[in-house]
């Protein structure tokens, strides 16, 4: 499916005029995207597994969101500071439904980076502590503030020091290189423990900031037991529990929430991503008495909570429920699932598959004894597999793991195209 035909004149366009350091691998050219498949220059077409990274979650263009977003366009665009819109009340009151007691306020956004921030000033201000805790691997965004908390590559720090102070790391369970889910969850919480005595006293800590399964760092799910500890370890020293859902949830893994997996309820989410299946909107949501807490001022935006991307936000979590979607998530996940076990059961440098619901990693090792990482397949993979017409993603510190984020309305019929592809490109990388 690789293009044949010389560059069309917006790839010339973005190779000369559009930054660098987003570093674009590849200069396939799209010019249209419907359902799952995103459409070429040349015409050749692709199932779309990448979905803007874990962001249309519905696939591309679809007809709610589309008609919904064509409705507010020809309303209402924006307007923060002049009164309230009812695509954005409607969004927040949906979202609150959405989440468990006490989540019942919302403030708005553009992008995840953002609402981490926010969550950040939120719990120093509510709590009149510095300190933040965040776990090695995580990512939370590439603002300054964010970039403090995130550790899952260097590149995105090396250069910016000095990063935001009293931000302080603990090892996250990682099952697969830490001796499985109950050893995992044993040692992380024993460190973070520690941290708290050792580091930071406890109650210094504002915040706690956690991906239930880790994104960009590698696709690794926290066990359950890990999410009960650190429930109770926020509650004995009073630290806010920021669940950062940002590619977690949304239906993403099986469940509405990532948190639920762990049977606990954190104190404020991070929304981004999928919320509005592709138009930047992101959210921080708590109970409304948490955020009465923050004082009026304390925060703000300009174009957080834009009426075109609430619109939109509410046709999803329509769709969301309407269409059963976050059981397609557990269903199609679990098939996605034994597909790629079957293919690890075949192929030696598959080192692990794992992963809650429906964001499945597959990690690649040079060997099953070192466990060593395995770049170099994992991007002949890739390339193999987008030249077969199925793009898919690497994430993980050493660039070692492809994660598995198809649409969370992907077809049993999709899920067995995929695995065939993969099964190619694996054979041929
Ligand atoms: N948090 C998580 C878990 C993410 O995956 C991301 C983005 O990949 C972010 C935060 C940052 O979101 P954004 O890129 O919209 O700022």
């Amino acid at each position: 499916m690789l293009q044949t035909q010389t560059a069309p004149e917006f790839v010339t366009l973005a190779r000369d005029h559009i930054s660098p350091v987003l570093g674009l691998k590849s200069d396939r050219a799209f010019v249209r995207g419907e359902g799952h498949r995103l459409y070429a220059v040349d015409g050749s077409s692709y199932l779309d597994f990448v979905c803007g990274i874990a962001t249309t979650v519905l696939g591309h263009a679809h007809p709610a969101v589309t008609a919904a977003i064509h409705r507010q366009v020809d309303k209402l665009v924006h307007i923060n500071g002049a009164g309230y819109a009812e695509p954005t009340a409607r969004l927040a009151a949906e979202l609150s439904a959405a989440l468990p007691d006490p989540f019942d306020t919302v403030f708005f956004s553009n992008a995840g980076t953002e609402v981490i921030e926010g969550a950040v000033k939120l719990a120093r201000r509510v709590t009149g502590r510095p300190g933040v805790v965040a776990f090695r691997g995580g990512f939370h965004g590439r603002t300054l503030g964010s970039v403090a908390l995130t550790t899952s590559n260097l590149n995105y720090r090396a250069g910016y020091e000095p990063l935001l102070p009293s931000v302080y790391h603990a090892p996250f369970p990682d099952a697969y290189h830490m001796g499985g889910d109950e050893e995992a969850s044993g040692l992380a919480l024993a460190a973070l423990r520690e941290l708290l005595v050792s580091e930071i006293p406890g109650r210094s800590v504002a915040a706690l900031v956690l991906e239930v399964e880790q994104g960009e760092g590698g696709y690794r799910p926290a066990p359950a037991g890990f999410l009960r500890g650190v429930r109770e370890i926020c509650d004995e020293y009073g630290i806010l529990w920021v669940a950062d859902e940002i590619q977690c949830g949304y239906g993403r893994t099986g469940t509405m929430w990532g948190f639920e997996h762990g049977g606990v309820v954190p104190d404020v989410v991070c929304l981004a991503k999928g919320i509005a299946n592709g138009l930047p909107l992101s959210a921080l949501v708590t109970g409304r008495a948490l955020q009465e807490r923050w004082g009026v001022g304390a925060h703000g935006t300009t174009f957080g909570g834009n009426p075109v991307a609430c619109a939109a936000g509410v046709a999803v979590l329509e769709t969301i429920r309407r269409e059963g979607l976050v059981a397609n998530a557990a269903e199609r996940g679990a098939q996605l699932r034994a597909g790629l076990e079957r293919l690890q059961g075949r192929d030696e440098r598959i080192g692990d598959v794992r992963g809650y619901g429906m964001m499945i990693g597959v990690e690649f090792v040079t060997d099953r004894d070192s466990k060593a990482s395995d770049e170099t397949r994992t991007s002949r993979v890739l390339e193999r597999a987008a030249a077969l017409g199925l793009l898919l993603l690497n994430c993980g510190t050493h660039h070692n793991v492809i994660r598995w984020i198809p649409p969370l309305n992907v077809t049993a019929a999709e899920v067995t195209e995929a695995l065939d592809i993969f099964e190619r490109a694996l054979v041929e990388a």
